[in-house]
């Protein structure tokens, strides 16, 4: 090993690469433990500043003498803006993948092997091939193999919502080369993810870092399923008129259909999901990525490593699988730290799916135990009539205050209670089974509960069952809720191609009337107009355009004409060059030279070089 020229000071890279002042929260800790060897794992929620952990210490031990970080990363759509937004602040950075050209492939192994990189990032498919592993074993001996991280760690466990198998190869690296360190990164992992993922990966010795999950700019809705698609356009008309977001739907065919509505009704929507042309998907994606105010309707095959950081909100029209997959699609919002919100439609048809499609699937009972434990958690997330954030963090083990910053906190739900009602539902799908052994679903129960006379109940004489009509007094959004409310308590299930509904053991005590039920009143749809709720403060309360003066203003929008035109010429998005926070800092600072300009939040040593005497000009200084 070449011995060390220099050991430059993480901080001291901080500021002159990324142009950022100091370290935010355990940043510092882990860059240092890194830095020096350590072995971590870190948990951080989404924004919280990942990129940084690895990166750094990346660049210190490169400058050190220590050669090449390994970045494993699941998505190669994404590498090429990763590394961009790294090139462009003066870091020599690349990537292997399957996209590239044999001579490109051929030059970055080059660079690589001479240890002149300081990150290569590579699928983890790719550490497994035989022609990889040797240029890895090649550096080793060398000393040039620095570090891996290993980003988006949650992959590597079936409890995660996200498993991928090439995910298990990747402790391969530990075995083969045990003396280089390693940093494992996830945004989302629960307790028995966490476990999983020390376990698979050999981290028994790291040093565990978990941030606080918060994320406090992001405001959590859920609403209840009336007429979705319209409660969605409300929702972005209303709160979203311009703004970068994600809608997340189930099927592809519904993401289709919702993105063309959306575009019909004037919405900038783009749809993204596995099953469409690669060519356009990545068209859709770049667009996403690179323009302003696009919406993207996508399955969650759409997200992953989707780094932009002025999306404004995410929308789920469907109920997500559990709480992990809820929180990394709506944890997308708001990476800038901005107000953004999370926005959520679920009925009864989404439990009906997610319960089904649990015990549809080929897994082991033990498996499905477990879905239906998180699947459960969820729903009582959505039914909650308390702190959403409290019980968002609870569950990742995290003690919190309500909010102050969700639909319950700023409007506490009225509730009711159901008890009564829950046992009228019961004792009705018990009279059914009574009366010929038939089994019915949650259409033809209420109808018979409200004494709705069609064709169905005069079929089978249900108008003479002793439940009939004995729950007119309810509307059907009620009942709805209701039942709802004894899918998710388990209470009652629904089966087969109809979902019929039959009780399960516990429904026992219900009937006895020794559970109470208390549920929320089901929100009337008529909440019109810009709503004192959410309004104009959760929209953008900080964001950089409503406090800039005029000519700040004016500044600040040529700013981004020249940022739009450089981006473009690099093939890079936006946010790469400069994120809007830097631009507006300029745009309010208006700095008259270089050393004023090189004091900005987000302007390092390169950035200031390549462009301080082009944004000089357009801040008029010269
Ligand atoms: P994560 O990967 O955890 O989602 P990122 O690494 O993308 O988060 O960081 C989120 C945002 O915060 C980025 O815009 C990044 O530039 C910014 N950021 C991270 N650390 C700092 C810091 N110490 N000072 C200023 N900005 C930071
Ligand atoms: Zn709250």
């Amino acid at each position: 090993m070449s011995p060390p020229k220099h050991h430059p000071v993480p901080i001291n890279i901080l500021q002159e690469v990324f142009g950022y002042s100091a370290f935010r929260g355990q940043q510092a800790e882990i860059v240092d433990h890194v830095t020096q060897g350590g072995d971590a794992l870190v948990l951080m929620p989404t924004g919280g500043g990942k990129s940084l952990c690895y990166q750094v210490p990346a660049i210190v031990r490169q400058r050190a003498g220590h050669g090449v970080t390994v970045v494993v990363s699941p998505l190669i759509a994404l590498m090429h803006d990763q590394v961009g937004a790294l090139e462009e602040a003066g870091v020599h950075a690349a990537f292997l993948n399957s996209s590239q050209s044999q001579e490109e492939a051929q030059h970055i192994e080059r660079e690589m092997l001479a240890g002149r990189l300081s990150l290569l990032y590579a699928a983890p498919e790719r550490l497994n091939t035989p022609r990889f592993l040797a240029q890895l074993t090649s550096l080793h001996e060398r000393g040039l193999l620095s570090l891996f991280a290993i980003d988006e760690a949650h992959c590597v466990s079936q409890w995660g919502h996200d498993f991928r198998s090439e995910y298990l190869s990747l402790n391969l690296l530990h075995e083969r080369f045990p003396d280089v360190p390693r940093i494992a990164l996830t945004a989302t992992a629960d307790d028995i993810t966490r476990a999983d993922i020390i376990e698979r990966l050999q981290l028994q010795d790291s040093r565990v870092f978990i941030a606080s999950f918060d994320r406090p700019n992001i405001r959590y809705l859920i609403v209840e399923k009336d007429k979705p698609k319209e409660q969605l356009l409300r929702f972005i008309q209303e709160d979203h008129d311009g703004d970068a977001g994600v809608v997340y739907c189930q099927s592809r065919k519904k993401v289709e259909e919702t993105a063309e509505w959306l575009r019909a009704e004037g919405v900038s929507a783009l749809a993204y999901h596995a099953g469409m042309d690669s060519d356009i998907r990545r068209r859709h994606q770049d667009r996403f990525l690179r323009e302003d105010g696009i919406v993207m309707v996508a399955t969650v095959a759409f997200g992953m490593g989707i780094d932009k950081p002025d999306v404004r909100f995410v929308a789920h029209l469907d109920l997500p699988k559990n709480i992990e997959g809820y929180y990394q699609e709506t944890g997308r919002a708001g990476r800038d730290g901005e107000a953004a919100q999370a926005w959520m439609a679920y009925g009864l048809a989404d439990v009906v799916n997610q319960r089904r499609m649990i015990d549809e699937s080929p897994s082991t009972e033990e498996f499905k135990q477990v879905q239906r434990g998180k699947l459960d958690a969820l729903l009582a997330l959505a039914e909650a009539t308390d702190c959403r954030r409290q019980r968002l963090l609870a569950y990742f083990g995290e003690e919190s205050e309500p909010c102050g910053n969700c639909d319950n906190c700023l409007h506490a739900p009225a509730t009711w209670d159901a008890t009564e009602s829950a046992r009228m539902a019961l004792s009705c799908i018990y009279r059914f089974r009574q009366n010929g052994g038939q089994r019915f679903g949650a259409g033809h129960l209420i109808d018979v509960l409200r004494g709705k006379e069609t064709e169905k109940v005069r079929q089978y004489g249900h108008q003479h069952l002793s439940t009939w009509a004995i729950g007119a007094s309810l509307g059907e959004q009620q009942w709805r809720a209701v039942l709802r409310q004894l899918i998710a308590l388990g209470h009652v299930v629904t089966e087969g191609e109809f979902h019929t509904i039959s009780l399960t053991e516990s429904a026992r005590a219900v009937l006895k009337g020794e559970v109470q039920l208390l549920l929320r009143q089901p929100t009337t749809p008529a909440r019109k107009g810009k709503t004192s709720r959410t309004g104009t403060s959760g929209k953008r309360a900080t964001l950089v355009d409503p406090e800039l003066a005029p000519d700040a203003q004016f500044r600040f929008n040529s700013l981004k004409a020249w940022r739009a035109e450089v981006a473009r010429e690099h093939g890079l998005p936006a946010y790469v060059i400069f994120q809007n926070v830097t631009l507006a800092e300029m745009a309010r600072q208006h700095p008259r030279s270089l050393e004023e300009l090189s004091g900005i939040s987000g302007v390092g040593a390169k950035k200031l070089e390549a462009y301080g005497e082009d944004l000089l000009r357009v801040l008029g200084a010269h």
